[in-house]
């Protein structure tokens, strides 16, 4: 039985699909103004992880994940740039599909976007005016009631009480309420606009994802997910509204992901840069981005610098040598073992730990357990324990964190750093033919050190660089 950590309850609870067998997900996505970067990829990563660990398990899995293509942060850079909102929107929603490509996460089933469902925005809001749960101000704004909504606050734990304190109106807001929230705000000058019943306007940022997620997934679905940041207000108003709506229990599991900590007073500019998933990626390979993220508990803080990035990169090295030490020995295509007790035994130990609200740090463990014990096997000759381990790490436990799973990243390093290389190698050689071997191999192991991996074949040294 999968248990899972609910915001909602503050405790783990067997997870019980609304319909068996099936899972419908629902994950908040990025607003899309610029390059995503480590802490936007840790719920993709997560989440996308967490619904390749359901499809092991047997259920199938709707996942959605929208995008916020309307918002004032892309508005305020489209207007800077000087550029049409949408065009900018869609622009860094291409680069999203491609960072995310080059980190293993797989697209969900729908990948909304808000202007796409300003139809349903406005239904929704709608709706909301004739229960008498939102009203339109002479501005033509609309807002939610959050006070006619008696279980406000059920989500984050907060008191309404509490909240008052730290409420306020804007100016130019004509709220009855400081507590309410906008659902539909009055076109500005320079703003993008939709027609509706209350004039030219544009969404709230909260209806957004009550609207397509109830679409797309149907009134009531089984989790909603997303960054622990979103939970107030977001998620707490994207709840009220979406069951004031329904009458309806909205999502009945919330899992939220914890924060990524950047270590130092403050970021520096180098880390700043290596945060960007395009350039940590470069610099440190999927495998040791996914690594980095899947090795903490997805609730848990983590801390993000350049030594623990390097780190899992090092780990991620031993983990491909041993792989490709032992694929080097088998010339003909690697056989499917027969399951043994021992392999059943690995496999209820990794289900039992995803089972508990999703521990990968105890699933990670257990796989570069299964790299040591590859070592072993391949050290001592026993061949049958090694294909069992090769198995269970690239083909039963690797496909489900996406750790080990697809090839080895491999860069051809270009212009005088390329020449050095050759340089070296030409060093080498010489060494090895005046036969000088301490040489010759500390400069191999040096270069295998900075991930420069030298091939001795019949035709001369070929080398490559692994992440
Ligand atoms: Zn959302």
């Amino acid at each position: 039985m999968i248990r899972i950590y609910n915001t909602l309850s503050k405790k783990k609870e067997d997870f019980v699909p609304l319909k068996e067998g099936w899972v419908r997900m629902y994950v908040c996505g990025p607003t899309v103004y610029g390059l995503i970067h480590v802490g936007n990829a840790r719920p993709a990563i997560v989440f996308d992880a967490f619904r390749r660990y359901l499809e092991y398990r047997g259920y199938k899995v709707v996942m959605v994940q929208n995008f916020t293509d309307i918002d004032d942060k892309i508005i305020n850079k489209a207007n800077d740039l000087g550029v049409n909102p949408q065009k900018l929107a869609d622009t860094f929603i291409a680069e999203y599909f491609r960072d995310a490509h080059s980190l293993g996460i797989r697209p969900a089933n729908f990948h909304p976007k808000t202007t796409d469902y300003v139809k349903e925005i406005i239904d929704t809001v709608q709706k909301l005016i004739d229960k008498g749960y939102a009203y339109k101000t002479p501005y033509g704004d609309v807002y939610f009631s959050v006070r006619k909504f008696p279980k406000y606050g059920e989500l984050s734990g907060k008191k309404i009480e509490d909240l008052i304190a730290g409420a306020r109106v804007e100016p130019g807001e004509e709220k009855k309420d400081p507590l309410d929230f906008a659902l539909w705000k009055a076109a500005k000058a320079s703003e993008p606009w939709w027609e509706s019943p209350w004039g030219k306007g544009r969404p709230g940022w909260h209806i957004e994802c009550s609207a397509m997620s109830t679409t797309l997934l149907g009134e009531s679905f089984d989790i909603h997910a997303g960054g622990e940041d979103l939970i107030f207000p977001h998620h707490e108003n994207e709840k009220a509204q979406s069951e004031a709506c329904t009458g309806k229990i909205f999502a009945k599991y919330w899992m939220h992901n914890g924060m990524i900590r950047m270590v130092g007073e403050k970021m520096s500019k180098s880390l700043g840069n290596i945060f960007l998933v395009r350039n940590a990626v470069a610099a440190f390979g999927r495998d040791a981005i996914r690594l980095f993220i899947l090795s903490k508990h997805y609730r848990s803080p983590i801390d993000f610098s350049e030594e623990i990035l390097i780190d899992n990169k090092k780990a991620v090295r031993r983990g491909w040598e041993a792989i490709e030490r032992f694929e080097k020995r088998m010339n003909v295509e690697i056989p499917v073992p027969k399951y043994d007790s021992w392999m059943n035994e690995q496999i209820e130990k990794f289900k039992e730990s995803l089972d508990d609200d999703f521990n990968t740090p105890e699933a990670v463990a257990q796989i570069f357990n299964l790299i040591k014990e590859l070592n072993k096997a391949m050290d001592s000759g026993d061949e049958d324990k090694a294909l069992k381990a090769y198995h269970l790490i690239k083909r039963e436990f690797g496909p489900v964190l996406g750790l080990f799973d697809l090839s080895r990243e491999i860069k051809r390093l270009e212009g005088k750093e390329s020449k050095l290389i050759d340089l070296l190698i030409d060093i080498r050689n010489k060494m090895r033919k005046e036969k000088r071997f301490d040489i010759a191999d500390e400069i191999r192991d040096k270069l295998s050190e900075i991930g420069i991996i030298l091939k001795d074949k019949k035709e001369g040294t070929e080398w490559e660089e692994v992440k």
